[in-house]
């Protein structure tokens, strides 16, 4: 029985950070997360690609900032999932949460209504590194981090690493560690063009710096006994997220929302990055994405290969009905940071974890022909 996710795309922060590059507006009125809420419900209530013989057994709230919609909103959007989708008994429901946001009733309440999961932004601790990056209010305290960690659902909380040459993450990952979340993301920071923080980084020594910070944060993450299942995620055992899975392993889901992607039947679809066309039209905006045939092996080793299990030659199989191009099997054993194993007359390629540090290159090299 096919297997799908659900993503809904809550675009909205209470201000723009000065790295960020995602589709999101600094904007939090009631009235306007309500309307947005009802043009999301009209969406997942009248839409006519669901397949009904499929089941979904992950569904996640990504942003922007989720945690701003009210509660009523997120479990009018949960009733509508309820209704036109057949959710596994297991499924994992997440909440990306902001800090400013967390109270502990209220994420009670939230656990009662059916999430079970919740992904915390943290990103630094240090209150150097907070204004540099343009974070709003204050670090978040220790205090706040263990009584969210007690919440009775998985916790995971999110890091920038490499920020600046000379100020560390990993004093901060050393103490959160300490109250033992399930899942931990350490993402380096990318510098985006289109970005405030582009503009004034102090870019001096950062490569060099960069790599030593995630070569000292897996090995630390690692060594304290979590799983580096993805280049930028870690997990103790059982709390991988089910639904980023579906990303990198090229699976159907389905998102809602101004500026979501979806992803099924071998097409993609998204809508536009545009707020208020999305409430005029209640949803009734997605488009097909026009590809060429070969971008199918691009998205799939690209992905694919950020996780510790790599890409199978099962999973482009199931999609586009092929084995893979001799000439990337060629280039696999032309790369020494590269392995490939055969399960059940499959190959799978991954990198070895100790070389996920040089991604870039590898991929670049892989890929060449295929790009
Ligand atoms: S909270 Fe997240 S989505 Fe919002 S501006 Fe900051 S980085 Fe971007």
């Amino acid at each position: 029985m096919n297997d799908s996710g659900i993503y809904l795309h809550i675009p909205f922060c209470v201000k723009k950070c000065s790295y960020c590059a995602f589709y999101s507006l600094p904007k939090s009125e009631k009235t306007l997360l309500d309307s947005y809420t009802d043009a999301l419900c009209s969406e997942i209530n009248n839409d006519n690609y669901i397949d009904s013989s499929a089941v979904c057994s992950s569904v996640y709230f990504g942003g922007g900032t989720p945690s701003l919609l009210s509660d009523d909103n997120i479990i009018n959007i949960l009733e509508s999932i309820n209704n036109r989708y057949r959710l596994t008994n297991d499924c994992e429901i997440t909440l990306e949460c902001n800090p400013a946001q967390y109270e502990f009733k209220r994420f009670s309440r939230l656990v009662q209504n059916g999430i079970n999961r919740f992904s915390m932004g943290i990103q630094t601790l240090n209150p150097q590194l907070h204004d540099y990056i343009g974070r709003t209010g204050k670090p978040v305290s220790c205090d706040l981090i263990e009584s969210y960690l007690s919440i009775p659902a998985l916790c995971g909380v999110d890091f920038i690493t490499g920020i600046r040459d000379g100020y560390p993450a990993l004093p901060d990952i050393e103490r959160v560690i300490q109250y033992k979340p399930d899942h931990v993301s350490a993402y380096l920071l990318t510098l985006e063009s289109d970005t405030a923080l582009f503009k004034y980084a102090d870019t001096k020594c950062l490569d060099i710096f960069q790599r030593k910070e995630y070569l000292e944060v897996s090995n630390f993450l690692k060594d304290n006994g979590y799983d580096h299942y993805e280049i930028s995620n870690f997990a103790i055992k059982g709390a991988y997220s089910k639904h980023n899975l579906k990303y990198w392993n090229g699976c159907d889901y389905r998102g809602y929302g101004a500026g979501a992607h979806s992803y099924f039947r071998g097409e993609r679809y998204f809508h536009d990055d545009d707020v208020c066309l999305y409430i005029d039209k209640k949803g009734a905006n997605l488009r097909k994405d026009n590809r060429k045939p070969g971008d199918i092996l691009v998205e799939l080793v690209f992905t694919g290969l950020r996780t510790s299990k790599g890409v199978s030659e099962y999973n482009y199989n199931r999609i586009t009905g092929k084995k893979f191009p001799e000439e990337l099997c060629k280039r696999v054993q032309g790369l020494s940071e590269l392995d490939c194993v055969v399960d059940n007359g499959w190959r799978r390629i991954y990198i070895k974890p100790v070389n996920f540090v040089d991604y870039d290159t590898i991929i670049y090299q892989l890929l060449e022909p295929f790009i």
